[in-house]
C-alpha cells in the first residue's frame, strides 16, 4: 500500500533538511522527566519568565471584545503602529506602518518569507557559522544555496569584513547577519557594520538583519542595528520578536521590517500560506511595546546577573572558554579538541549527569565539534549547578585523557 503511495519519498527540497540535534536533547531530557529524574535544562532558546502581565490583559479583553476573526495580511495598524513607535525610540529606525513592516508568526516567519520572496535556484546566501539552524534550513526550501561563512573565536566569533567580501560573488542575493549573536552572544559594533556596508556597496545583495536578541544586551553595550548604519537600510531587512525581549514566545508573533520593494513580495507570500496573525494576540503584543518596559527591563537585568554568575565560574578554570559574550542568553563554550565530540559530550551530560546542553554540531560550523552552548535562561541556583556539572564532567575527561 504505502510503496504504491511513495510515502518513503517526500519533496526533494527536504533531503537535506535534518531535524534538528536540539529539540533531540529536550525531548529525551522531557522522557528523563516523566520517568521522576531532575534534569537541569541549560538548552533552552526561551526566557523563563512569564509574558508582561499588560499583554495578557489586553489579549484577554480583545477575545472578549470578539476580536476573534481575520485581520489584515500584514497585522493590525494598532500594532504596526505601536511597532514603529517602538523601532524609533529603541534602535533610532524609522519604518512607516503602512507600507514598510509587516507582523509575522515569529522571527521564524520573517525569516522564511524576506528568503522565499528574494531567494531561489541559483541564488547564493552567506551565512556566517555558527548559527541558528533555521537559516540554512529556510535558504534550502526556498531552493537557493547557502554559502558558509565560518567565524572565529580569535575574532569574537565577529564576520571579518574581507573574509565576508571573498565569498560574495555575482550570485550572492543575500547575507545573514545576526547581532547578538545566536549561539555565541557576540555583539556587533557600528564600525565593524559600516565596514560591511562598505563591501555591500557594490553587489546585488540584500541583508537579512535578525536583530530578535537586539533588547539583551550587557555589560554597557548598546544594540545597533545594521538598517541604521549608512546606506545600508536600502537593502535591509530587519527581523524582530516578541519571545526573546517580553518572554512571549508561544505568542509566535514578529515582524519584518524594510522598504516597501522588500516587503511587498513577501506579503505576497504570506498572503497564500498563513494569511494573517492571530488578531487578538496582536493587541496583546501591542500592550507589550507600549507598556512593557519596566517588565523587560527586570527580565534584562536578571540576565544580565546570571551571564556574571556564569562566567565567574567559567574564569575559574580554563578547559571551557566563553569567548565575549555581551548578548543574548547564550555561551558558547569552546574546549580542547583532546577532550572529545560535542555531540557525544552533551549526551554524556545528559544521560550521566542529567544536564542538558546544545552540542556545537548543531550550529553548523566545524568549530562546533568542539563546543557546546549553554543558555542561561533559567534560574541562577539551577544555572551554577548546571554549570558545575559540566565543569566536572570535563574535568574528569580531561584527568582521564591526560593521565
Ligand atoms: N532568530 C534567532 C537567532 C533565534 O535564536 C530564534 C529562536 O531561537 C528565532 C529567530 C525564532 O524566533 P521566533 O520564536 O520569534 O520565531
Amino acid at each position: 500500500m504505502n510503496a504504491a503511495l511513495d510515502l518513503d519519498r517526500p519533496a526533494a527540497r527536504l533531503a537535506e533538511i535534518t531535524p534538528s540535534s536540539i529539540r533531540a536533547i529536550f525531548d529525551r531530557a522531557n522522557e528523563l522527566e516523566r520517568t521522576g529524574e531532575r534534569v537541569i535544562h541549560l538548552e533552552i532558546g526561551r526566557p523563563d519568565f512569564d509574558t508582561p502581565d499588560v499583554a495578557k490583559q489586553h489579549a484577554i479583553q480583545a477575545i472578549a471584545d470578539g476580536k476573534v476573526h481575520y485581520g489584515p495580511n500584514s497585522g493590525l495598524l494598532e500594532l504596526r503602529e505601536a511597532l514603529s513607535r517602538y523601532l524609533g525610540r529603541r534602535h533610532g529606525l524609522c519604518y512607516r506602518p503602512e507600507d514598510e513592516l509587516l507582523v509575522t508568526i515569529g522571527a521564524n516567519e520573517a525569516v522564511f518569507l524576506a528568503m522565499m520572496a528574494f531567494c531561489g535556484p541559483g541564488d547564493e546566501v552567506v551565512v556566517p557559522v555558527p548559527a541558528w539552524s533555521a537559516y540554512v534550513a529556510c535558504v534550502r526550501l526556498a531552493g537557493a544555496t547557502p554559502v558558509l561563512l565560518p567565524l572565529r573565536a580569535e575574532n569574537g566569533y565577529q564576520v571579518d569584513p574581507d573574509e565576508l567580501a571573498s565569498v560574495i560573488t555575482p550570485r550572492t542575493r543575500m547575507v545573514v547577519w545576526c547581532t547578538p549573536h545566536n549561539p555565541t552572544g557576540a555583539v556587533t559594533d557600528p564600525e565593524r557594520l559600516a565596514r560591511i556596508g562598505e563591501v555591500l556597496h557594490s553587489t546585488r545583495a540584500l541583508l537579512l538583519s535578525d536583530e530578535i536578541y537586539g533588547e539583551l544586551v550587557y555589560a554597557g553595550r548598546r544594540h545597533v542595528s545594521p538598517a541604521s548604519i549608512g546606506d545600508l537600510r536600502h537593502r535591509t531587512f530587519v527581523v524582530g520578536g516578541f519571545a526573546k525581549a517580553y518572554a512571549m514566545d508561544g505568542w509566535r508573533l514578529g515582524w519584518l521590517a524594510g522598504p516597501p520593494e522588500l516587503i511587498r513580495p513577501a506579503l505576497r507570500i504570506r498572503q497564500f500560506t498563513t494569511i494573517c496573525p492571530t488578531t487578538f494576540a496582536q493587541l496583546g503584543a501591542a500592550a507589550a511595546l507600549e507598556e512593557a518596559d519596566a517588565d523587560r527591563e527586570a527580565m534584562r537585568q536578571e540576565f544580565e546577573r546570571r551571564r556574571s554568575a556564569a562566567l565567574d565560574l567559567l574564569t575559574q578554570q580554563n578547559l571551557l572558554s566563553p569567548g565575549q559574550p555581551h548578548g543574548t542568553f547564550y555561551l558558547y563554550l569552546s574546549y580542547p579538541e583532546q577532550l572529545g565530540p560535542s555531540d557525544e559530550i552533551a549526551w554524556e551530560l545528559l544521560e550521566e549527569h542529567r544536564v542538558a546542553v546544545v552540542p556545537g554540531t548543531a550550529f553548523g560550523a566545524a568549530s562546533g565539534k568542539h563546543a557546546l552552548r549553554i543558555s542561561y535562561a533559567c534560574g541562577i541556583e539551577d544555572l551554577r549547578e548546571g554549570l558545575t556539572r559540566v565543569i566536572t564532567a570535563m574535568a574528569d575527561r580531561s584527568g582521564s585523557r591526560s593521565g
